[in-house]
């Protein structure tokens, strides 16, 4: 089955994520593990693990369908080296609010080269850092998510997240997330059955199924290839939905989170209810 959900809010605490997902009618969720926009964040206490873990088990949720996101200031591949290890302890320290709360992924942009360095040595510093994070972490897999190419980002080809893949040491805890509207935007078109064929059979040449751990699942505000990262709410975009009812039709996409982070977060319960509709079976009111 589908696990349609949405990034929601950790405002009042961690241990309200699963309840604001349960209410949007959400069967997976996304949610920042601190402060997306600031370097350090107080310690979890007892109290918030323990409410959190028995609002997951009241809610239905199990750890396979929440996808955690991490901080926007970290950046894994950054060539000064002094600004890398910061990004590296906040990664390692989001690593270990993951495990604390029982979760299984942690979901990055793999990094921005800044004009300081090529891609390539960019992508050798990413998998440096990704390789010294999972050792120095345990139980939580890295899932790298694909980018729009805006800026010095890297991500934006699937062979970026390849070649990361095949760096990577521990195996077992790499993976990867599917943006589609960082795909479009990058130049992968997925509008119609076709392109949405032709792109995924792409993905499995170059990157593989057997990675993916997830998808973000927006529309576009730019048009293809223009490496502008802007969302949209679903259908009211430049994509469209032939893409979204394509995806919710593709049974290699079953029990992934498939989350939305369009703009919108009133809309959310629509277009949970629109995307099950595409899928062709009536949303099941109890998760
Ligand atoms: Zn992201
Ligand atoms: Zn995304």
């Amino acid at each position: 089955m589908k696990r349609v959900g949405a990034h929601v809010s950790v405002q009042g605490g961690v241990e309200n994520a699963p309840i604001n997902a349960h209410e949007i009618g959400a069967k997976a969720f996304a949610l920042f593990t601190k402060n997306q926009r600031q370097w350090h964040a107080k310690p979890f206490t007892a109290k918030n693990i323990d409410a959190f873990c028995r609002n997951m088990e009241r809610c239905g949720y199990s750890s396979a369908h929440v996808l955690p996101h991490d901080s926007y200031l970290v950046n894994l591949g950054n060539p000064d080296a002094d600004k890398r290890k910061k990004s590296l302890g906040a990664f390692i320290d989001e690593l270990r609010r993951c495990r604390q709360l029982g979760l299984h992924m942690l979901n990055t942009h793999p990094g921005n080269h800044m004009n300081l360095a090529s891609e390539e040595q960019c992508l050798e510093l990413i998998a440096d850092s990704i390789n010294r994070a999972l050792d120095q972490t345990e139980g939580v897999t890295v899932v790298l998510e694909n980018t729009a190419g805006q800026g010095s980002s890297l991500g934006y080809r699937f062979e970026h997240l390849a070649t990361l893949i095949s760096k990577v040491e521990d195996k077992q805890r790499i993976g990867v997330c599917f943006d589609t509207c960082h795909a479009f935007a990058a130049g992968y078109d997925i509008r119609n059955t076709q392109s949405y064929r032709a792109t995924m059979n792409e993905f499995e040449r170059t990157v593989g199924f057997r990675w993916l751990k997830g998808m973000h699942l927006n529309d576009a505000k730019a048009g293809l290839g223009s490496r502008i990262d802007r969302h949209r709410s679903i259908g009211q975009g430049t994509i469209g939905n032939g893409a979204f009812k394509s995806i919710m039709r593709d049974r290699r996409l079953d029990e992934l989170p498939l989350i939305l982070e369009t703009e919108d977060e009133s809309l959310w319960p629509e277009e949970i209810e629109l995307l099950y509709r595409f899928e062709g079976s009536r949303r099941s009111r109890s998760i």
